[in-house]
């Protein structure tokens, strides 16, 4: 479980996270959701901690990691498998590269384990054999697939990701969301996604965060969000094609 108290975060002037409260429930798939620079990936890059916020706390399974030492932070960092909005993948390595860097990182597996790994994350994400292409030789969707699978490399307790389902086919974005559903099931972790997709929203959100100009607008579930009485969260609701 992941809970997040009164974060606050700025870039110089633009206070972008207006004291931010939420929990994050292991084993559950919850969702932010919001417009274009509501601060999402801010504050998904705040939990990660790639961002530091100037006040409030970040509780990892009831440990403050925004007051952790950089020696204690290690352990929970393993745990985090992250895909970014971009998938940031090397681009001068292959596939299998990628998903082998966390590895090299923080383990001390062989060779031949690390293979092993690559390989399995890679069925996983129905990219088996694909070891050797280089990013630039993939589609959005199978770059998006690679990012999951380096994210899953080190079988995370914390899975965040940025954005799974954009600049996808409709068909692609169901068959990210099934697999980020069953992931969160056979890893029981703590699942925090951000995302425009209505249908995701309803097809695997069990818990649901609207930001609205850096702040926590509406929280609810997927079927209670439908009904809300909130005017900037029906806007974007019924602006989706779902
Ligand atoms: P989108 O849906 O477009 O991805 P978002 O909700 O993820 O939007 P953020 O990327 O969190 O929005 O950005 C929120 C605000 O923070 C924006 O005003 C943005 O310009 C600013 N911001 C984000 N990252 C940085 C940064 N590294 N340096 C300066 N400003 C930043
Ligand atoms: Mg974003």
């Amino acid at each position: 479980m992941i809970e997040v108290q009164n974060i606050h975060k700025s870039f110089g002037d633009n206070h972008v996270l207006r004291g931010i409260d939420a929990s994050f429930e292991a084993g559950k798939i919850s969702l932010i959701i919001g417009g274009s620079g509501s601060g999402k990936s801010t504050l998904l890059k705040c939990m990660v901690g790639l961002h530091k916020p100037e006040q409030g706390k970040i509780l990892y399974d009831g440990e403050d990691f925004t007051r952790m030492s950089f020696e204690d932070r290690i352990p929970v960092r393993k745990g985090i498998g992250m895909l970014f909005q971009n998938s940031a993948l090397f681009d001068s390595m292959t596939v299998e590269q990628n998903i082998i860097f966390p590895l090299a990182m923080f383990t001390d597996m062989s060779r031949s384990e690390k293979l092993d790994r690559a390989n399995f994350c890679l069925e996983r994400v129905n990219l088996a054999g694909r070891n050797n292409l280089y990013p630039a030789e993939l589609s959005g969707g199978m770059k998006k697939r690679v990012g999951i699978a380096r994210a899953i490399s080190m079988s995370p307790k914390y899975l965040f990701v940025d954005e799974p389902n954009s600049g996808l086919d409709p068909e692609t974005a169901i068959l990210i969301d099934e697999l980020i559903a069953d992931l969160t099931e056979e890893y029981q972790c703590t699942t925090v996604v951000v995302t425009h997709d209505m249908n995701s929203v309803m097809g695997i959100g069990n818990y649901i965060l609207f930001l609205h100009k850096g702040q926590k607008w509406w929280e609810g579930s997927n079927k209670e969000i439908t009904r809300s009485d909130v005017p900037e969260l029906n806007s974007f609701v019924f602006a989706s094609p779902f």
